[in-house]
């Protein structure tokens, strides 16, 4: 397909204006229910559930050392320690998609619709990023969203809207950590409770922080019917910024344009592709924006991963439908009305408001797209909370941090949301 150089001027983004932090009560009254909102997770004392969970995939996870690697150290990443070999089908050190253990599935990377890209964000949601989400809407376009669960803790009425959307939501655990640096009991914890969320949708699809997997943390994932979605191509966008002062925009633009040319010279013409991309700041959201008609022009089709590998049910929650490939092609981007059903929301108390208002300005002023304001769902509650309590406001400090690929830009960001709030 050829490459359209049309070139979009997406909208203006302010953050400042955008985000502001919001207390939402019947997620505040159950974060006892919760791990520590991005502190690793473990499983909560008296959580029955989770202890049974944990002991029914327990037995089936093999038995390989929690890796030698944290936030700080990536480059030690495939250490002396660690066979050439790759014994572990450890990504990181790899690539390595292909589990070597027995009876778990082959990570996803690509996809099998030909000239496809399997769509889809990082790291959200948060406070400060409807105007990406008008922008999706504007489009028609779905995609995958991978959420950190601590965000959705913090920011549950975005992930609503995600789902209200109709993205996709996978999990991206709970406090984006590296998964192969945890013991098991840890990994398990960390997409337990992130599947345990707000939304009402359990997800049956993952995304490893950095890509961080490895056969032990594969069958964790695997014990809760959770499938690995990794990328062939990388936009590196989270890099621009405080997390590499090194990398320019034009890096970040040759990455996306490296994917385009891919696709512009065939080499989509039997299997599609994923790619990494992230809802991380507004550079990465104006890059997303900048370049998706490029992309739209690139592929024959941009779908969420779970529409390209013809998934029906994306979640446990049966009520909730993907499109068929086939159908995401004609036109039909979403199925239902993907309205929050209060009865599937894990937090008893917690139930989907009817409107999610803005009209405290503290969730979107969007600026110079004109478009909504006003998120709409419907459930059965005429709870229209959005306030601007800041009683997690502690979290939502850390969350910016831990919101990001590397610890370098949360640092920054955390500097900043501090000055917001
Ligand atoms: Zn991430």
């Amino acid at each position: 397909m050829g490459v359209v150089l049309t070139w979009y001027v997406p909208p203006a983004l302010d953050p400042n204006a955008e985000c502001t932090g919001y207390g939402y009560g019947p997620v505040t009254n159950a974060l006892s229910q919760f791990p520590t909102i991005l502190e690793i997770a473990s499983i909560l004392p008296n959580d029955g559930a989770a202890v049974d969970k944990w002991a029914s995939i327990q037995s089936s996870v093999p038995n390989i050392a929690p890796k030698n690697i944290s936030l700080d150290i990536p480059a030690s990443v495939g250490g002396a320690d660690y066979p050439k070999t790759d014994p572990d089908c450890w990504w990181s050190f790899a690539k390595c998609t292909t589990p070597k253990a027995q009876g778990l599935p082959v990570d996803i990377s690509t996809v099998p619709e030909p000239n496809t890209l399997g769509y889809g964000f990082d790291d959200g949601p948060f406070c400060g990023h409807n105007v990406f989400y008008d922008f999706l809407s504007s489009q028609n376009q779905k995609a995958t969203m991978y959420f950190i669960g601590s965000n959705v803790m913090n920011f549950p009425l975005q992930a609503q809207r995600a789902v209200v959307d109709g993205h996709e939501i996978c999990a991206h655990t709970w406090s984006h950590k590296y998964m192969t640096s945890l013991t098991s009991e840890e990994a398990f914890a960390e997409l337990y409770y992130t599947i345990k969320l707000v939304t009402g949708v359990t997800p049956t699809c993952w995304r490893p922080p950095y890509g961080d997997v490895d056969d032990r943390v594969r069958a964790i994932a695997n014990g809760l019917g959770l499938r690995t979605i990794i990328w062939t191509y990388d936009s590196n966008d989270w890099k621009f910024g405080p997390a590499d002062p090194t990398v320019t925009v034009a890096d970040v633009d040759s990455n996306y344009q490296d994917l385009i040319s891919a696709a512009g010279n065939g080499t989509f013409a039997t299997a599609g592709t994923i790619i990494l991309t992230h809802e991380l700041n507004n550079f990465t959201m104006q890059e997303a924006i900048k370049f998706y008609p490029m992309l739209k022009s690139a592929f024959a089709h941009i779908t969420p991963v779970g529409v390209a590998m013809n998934v029906s049910n994306p979640y446990l929650e049966t009520e909730y439908k993907l499109p068929s490939f086939a159908q995401y092609a004609a036109g039909t981007t979403t199925l239902g009305s993907n309205t929050i059903n209060s009865n599937d929301t894990v937090i008893s108390s917690l139930v989907a408001p009817t409107v999610i208002t803005t009209s405290t300005s503290s969730l979107a002023t969007p600026t110079g797209t004109g478009t909504t304001t006003t998120q709409s769902t419907t459930g059965t509650s005429t709870e229209t909370t959005a306030t601007t309590s800041k009683t997690v406001s502690g979290a939502l400090r850390l969350h910016a941090g831990s919101n990001l690929e590397s610890l370098v830009p949360c640092l920054a960001w955390a500097m900043v949301m501090c000055l917001w709030l």
